[in-house]
């Protein structure tokens, strides 16, 4: 079980309060987009349901678990960032199976694995190539396939998409669209692009200002700005 449960979420900053008050389950295997403005605080949710951020206020929790009381290395998500952060001394296919390092995969199994989310994400011809030589499309699609090698049951997605040009996105966001419904894993998607949160999302939650002030699916929050 995966469904995410945010009970009155806050973090301040000093005096400001940059998330106030979210609550919402997010369902085993949806994907909700958070969307809103710069600074509306949906990076700051997405990194408190990732435990890189403490809560100042409030709980996450991820089926069973309380996420704060977490260790790092069993944790059950996984994060995409909007700048790809690939190791330039690695090859692709190294940089895919490096998060299975810590997990006690043979060698083997591991190469297997990245292989496999390699080809998924149409990757994996690019396998032996130095990551700097890539697109930024193709960037991405590695960090993707480096994310889910590790088969987290929640995927964390910042902005992935916000550095490519709209074409490019535009391909991409069907492309995710696609890999939500192959794996059936829950995914939380941040973005300040209402179309792309339109195209991708099963339900979408606005975000203004720190708050959570719409949560429905694309056709609900059409309906009701
Ligand atoms: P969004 O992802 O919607 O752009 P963020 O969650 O990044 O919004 O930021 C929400 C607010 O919190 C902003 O005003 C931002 O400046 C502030 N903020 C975010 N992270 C920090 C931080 N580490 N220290 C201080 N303020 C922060
Ligand atoms: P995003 O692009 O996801 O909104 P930001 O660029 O706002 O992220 O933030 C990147 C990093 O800087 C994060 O670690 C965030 O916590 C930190 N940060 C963001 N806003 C502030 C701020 N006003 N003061 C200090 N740190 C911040």
């Amino acid at each position: 079980m995966s469904e995410i449960e945010l009970s009155g979420l806050e973090k301040r900053y000093g005096d400001e309060l940059a998330v106030e008050d979210v609550s919402v389950t997010i369902e085993d295997g949806e994907l909700l987009c958070l969307l809103g403005p710069s600074g509306s605080g949906k990076s700051t949710t997405l990194r408190m349901i990732a435990g890189l951020t403490s809560p100042t206020d409030g709980e996450v929790h991820i089926g069973e678990d309380d996420v704060t009381d977490r260790p790092a290395y069993d944790r059950t998500t996984a994060t995409v960032f909007q700048d790809w952060a690939l190791f330039p001394h690695k090859t692709v296919l190294e940089n895919v199976a490096f998060g299975l390092r810590m997990r006690s995969v043979s060698k083997d199994e591991r190469q297997e694995r990245a292989r496999e989310m390699l080809d998924r994400v149409e990757m994996v011809d690019h396998a032996d190539d130095d990551p700097t030589n890539l697109s930024g499309g193709q960037k991405q699609r590695v960090a993707l396939a480096r994310s889910l090698a590790v088969n987290p049951d929640v995927l964390l997605l910042d902005e992935p998409l916000s550095n490519l040009d709209k074409r490019l996105r535009e391909d991409m966001q069907i492309e995710l669209r696609e890999i939500h419904e192959d794996l059936e894993k829950t995914f939380v998607h941040v973005t300040h692009d209402q179309d792309e949160a339109f195209t991708l999302a099963d339900r979408i939650g606005i975000m203004a200002d720190g708050e959570l002030i719409q949560v429905g699916n694309p056709h609900e929050v059409y309906e009701n700005p």
